[in-house]
This record gives C-alpha cells, structure tokens and sequence, in this order.
C-alpha cells in the first residue's frame, strides 16, 4: 500500500474542499492484504472514512484470482484484517462475482456479516459481476469465455448500483473522483487500467486539485474520460429506453470502442422473470 502516495496528495485534495467550504470524505480501494494498525491511523489523519475491498469468493476460489505475486493464499489474511477497520470507518467488501463463485455469493455476505458481528465494524457488502478479467497484458480486452452477465447479481438489493447509472457515479464521471495506483499514477478508471501508466492522467506528485488540466500530465486522458463519462449528444443511447436505468455503460469501454450494452437490453423478458422470481422468494 503506497502510504507515501496517500500522506502526499491528500492535504492538497482537502485544502481544496476547505477553501470552497465543501466536506470532504475519501475512499481507498485496496485489497486489505497490507492493512495495519499503522495504516488505519494514516486512513484517520488523511481523513479517508470509507474502504473498499474486494473478495472473489471464499478462500480457495479467491485465492486462484486474488494471490499474492509469488503465488501465496490472501483471503485468510484480509478477512482477519477486518477486525482493524474500527468505526468510524465504514467498510464495503465487493463480492467480485462470475461462473465460477456466483454460488457462494450467499455465503460471502454471511461471512461478511459474521464478521461485523464478531468486531463489531461497519462492514457491508455487495455483490458486483466482474466483465472483464483479461490480463493485465491484454489491455482493455473483452474477456470472453469467462464473462458473466450480471442479471441475476444486479438484481440483488446490495448491487443496485451494479447497472452503472443507477444510483451511481463512477470515477470517470467525476474530476474530484481520483483512482491511485500503488507509484502514485492517477486515473480516472479505477478497474484494470489502474496499474497501467500509459493510461494516466498525472501524479499524486505533481497534479493540482486546484488546478486540474493545467498540472496534468495528461490532460487528454483526464478531459477524454470526463468528456465520455454520459454518452455524447447525438447518442443513440439518448433514443434508449433503458438509459435512465443504464446511464450508457461503462465509459472506460465506451472511451476505447468497448462499448457494450448491458445484457438485460436484449433479454428484457429474462430481466422481467428474474425480478418476480425475486420479489416471491
Ligand atoms: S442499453 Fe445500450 S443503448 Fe441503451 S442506454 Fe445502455 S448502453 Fe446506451
């Protein structure tokens, strides 16, 4: 975890919201394998409230997609990290879903809430389904056969966000949304391109929340996301009646010609049957 990174960029985002009279809240997405007591005491001073952490399934199954470099389990290790995550902190655990662990999303949130129990933390999950789980190496790539739709995941109450216009905002969507990488790279994608330089848009180091385009690196990145974060007038999601609920996908796909509409578009009766199902479990 880039301690150093968050230590340096955050005064300057909340001497930012100070000077405009705005609150200031911030998330960390990690994957909590390196939390500590020290650490939690740098989330309290850099007045970050909220952490996000994802899990692939229980144990085994997120250990083959969640491992440590040289191939080592993590999942006993962040579940035991949750005990550190004392309030006011509130902790959200994504429960990255797809084929392969979509059985075990129940018991996941059982887990989860076993474990807010026994520390008594905040801690709340959801369910989200993963699209795309190519290798770092293969940037930007669709994966395929491990794709998962989503309908029945996105039903669920803990996932509503999961089409991503509903009650939701991305990072793309927002330039005081700011996704970091562990060398201090910023970008307005907080799923596979974070990691990835080519794709930033500056430095924890030396960008500006005061001056957002004229201390980027990469002014382009920073304004072609923004500027793709809602689909462009004349898109033909604006003649979509599933906008309102769709918000026209994922701009990080819509931005590098992905771009994919969501599964229910195309099987509105599965979506219609899959609701009733649900409404008279
Ligand atoms: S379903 Fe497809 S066309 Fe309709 S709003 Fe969503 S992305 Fe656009």
């Amino acid at each position: 975890m880039a301690t150093d990174v968050i230590e340096s960029l955050s005064p300057r985002l909340i001497a930012v919201a100070e000077k405009r009279g705005c609150a200031y809240d911030a998330w960390i997405f990690t994957n909590g394998y390196l939390l500590s007591q020290e650490v939690v005491d740098l989330l309290g001073r850099c007045r970050i409230g909220h952490v996000h952490i994802p899990l692939d399934g229980i144990r085994e199954n997120n250990d083959a997609m969640r491992r440590l470099v040289g191939g080592g389990p993590t999942f006993d290790r962040i579940v035991e990290n949750l005990a550190l995550l004392k309030p006011p902190i509130k902790t959200l655990i994504r429960g990255n879903t797809h084929k392969g662990n979509v059985a075990q999303l129940d018991e996941l949130k059982e887990l989860v809430t076993k474990r807010a129990r026994e520390t008594g933390n905040r801690l709340d999950f959801y369910a989200a389904s993963l699209v795309d789980t190519s290798s770092r190496d293969d940037p930007n790539e669709q994966m395929a056969a491990y794709a998962f739709d989503g309908i029945e995941v996105s039903l669920r109450l803990e996932a509503r966000h999961v089409p991503v216009g509903k009650d939701h905002s991305c990072v793309a969507q927002n330039l005081w949304m700011v996704a970091i990488d562990d060398e201090g790279y910023l970008y307005k994608c907080g799923g596979k391109l974070c990691g990835q330089p080519k794709f930033a848009y500056g430095t924890a180091h030396s960008w500006d929340p005061a001056l957002p385009l004229a201390t980027a690196s990469n002014p382009d990145m920073l304004s072609r996301f923004l500027n793709t974060g809602t689909p462009e007038p004349g898109d033909a999601c604006y003649e979509c009646e599933w906008l309102p609920m769709c918000g026209g996908g994922c701009p990080q796909l819509r931005l590098f010609g992905k771009h994919k509409c969501p599964p229910y578009r195309a099987e509105p009766e599965r979506l219609v049957l899959a609701i009733h199902a649900r409404k008279h479990r």
